[in-house]
C-alpha cells in the first residue's frame, strides 16, 4: 500500500479516489446541512458508496491502525461498514470496549496522522468513560460535541483538521472545528491557560446561550382604547357604582352627569329595549 508524507500528497489522492467512486460528493457535502433538515445524512450517502472491504482488507487494516498507533489490548478493533465516521463504545453483550473503524480507514491508512487523530478521539471517549454516561432524554447530541471539545484539546489541530476533511467535508468547504479556541468563546466561556473544561461544565454553559438564541417573540401591539364620548343627553353608568346618570355637558372631554333616580333609570331601560342606545363612562 502506497503511503504519503503529507498531507496535501494524500488528499490529491484521495479526492480523486473518493470522486471515483462518488462523483457528486461535493455536491452531496454542500447540501448536508439541508438533508439533514429532511433526514437523510449526506455524509453516510458518500460513505455507503464505497466498496465493502474484504476479510483480508480488514484484517490488514486492524494490523495497520495498530502499527500506526498503540491501541490497549482490551480494546477491540471492529469494521462497520454502515458507519460514516470513527466511533467507540463498550459492547455488553461481549462486555469489552470496542472501536468502530468505517470504511474510510481503508484510504486514511495511506496517511498515517489521519489515523492516528481518529484514534486518539476514540481513546478520549474511552478513557474518560464517556460510555458509562447516561445523558438525559434529547441530549445525546450536545452532550457528545462537549465531550469532543473537551477531547479535541489534547489533538494536534492540523492532524485533526485533517481528520475532519477526510470524514466530513473533503476541502469542499471551510468548517469550524470542535476545538475548545473555536467553540468556547462562542458559549461564554473563557478558555484556560492550561488544558479545559469537563464536558459537564463545556454542557452547562451550551446550554446557557439557549435563551440568547431563541428570539423573543415581539408583542403585538395593544390595541388603542376605543372611547366613545357621550353626548348630552346621553343615560350611562357612573364609574365604579351602580349607579346611573343622565349626561347633562361635556366640558374638556369629560361628561359632567346628573344622578338619576331609581324611576328614572328603570323608565330609561324600558325605552332602550326599543332604540339599543347606551353607554358607558
Ligand atoms: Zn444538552
Amino acid at each position: 500500500m502506497e503511503k504519503f508524507d503529507t498531507s496535501d500528497e494524500f488528499f490529491d489522492w484521495f479526492l480523486p479516489t473518493l470522486e471515483g467512486y462518488v462523483p457528486n460528493y461535493k455536491e452531496l457535502v454542500i447540501n448536508a446541512p439541508q438533508a439533514a433538515m429532511q433526514g437523510v445524512d449526506n455524509h453516510r450517502v458518500i460513505a455507503s458508496k464505497l466498496p465493502t472491504l474484504t476479510s483480508d482488507e480488514v484484517e490488514y487494516v486492524f494490523e495497520k491502525v495498530r502499527e500506526a498507533i498503540a491501541i490497549p489490548n482490551d480494546v477491540f478493533l471492529v469494521y462497520e461498514k454502515e458507519l460514516h465516521t470513527y466511533a467507540s463504545g463498550y459492547n455488553a453483550r461481549k462486555k469489552r470496549l470496542e472501536i468502530y473503524l468505517p470504511t474510510y480507514v481503508f484510504y486514511h491508512l495511506r496517511y498515517d496522522p489521519i489515523i492516528r487523530a481518529a484514534i486518539q478521539h476514540e481513546m478520549g471517549h474511552i478513557l474518560n468513560r464517556d460510555y458509562k454516561v447516561i445523558t438525559e432524554k434529547g441530549h445525546s447530541g450536545c452532550a457528545n460535541r462537549c465531550m469532543d471539545i473537551r477531547i479535541n484539546h489534547h489533538i494536534d489541530r492540523d492532524e485533526l483538521r485533517d481528520l475532519f476533511n477526510a470524514v466530513y467535508y473533503f476541502k469542499v468547504e471551510s468548517f469550524t472545528m470542535l476545538v475548545p479556541e473555536e467553540v468556547l468563546p462562542s458559549y461564554g466561556i473563557p478558555l484556560r491557560k492550561h488544558g479545559t473544561y469537563s464536558y459537564q461544565v463545556i454542557h452547562k454553559y451550551y446550554h446557557l446561550n439557549d435563551k440568547d438564541k431563541v428570539e423573543p417573540k415581539p408583542k403585538p401591539p395593544k390595541p388603542p382604547k376605543v372611547f366613545n364620548l357621550p353626548k348630552v343627553g346621553d343615560i350611562v353608568k357612573i364609574n365604579k357604582t351602580s349607579d346611573y346618570g343622565r349626561v347633562i355637558d361635556v366640558k374638556d372631554a369629560k361628561a359632567v352627569v346628573e344622578k338619576m333616580t331609581v324611576e328614572e333609570v328603570s323608565e330609561h331601560f324600558k325605552e332602550i329595549e326599543d332604540t339599543g342606545s347606551y353607554s358607558s363612562i
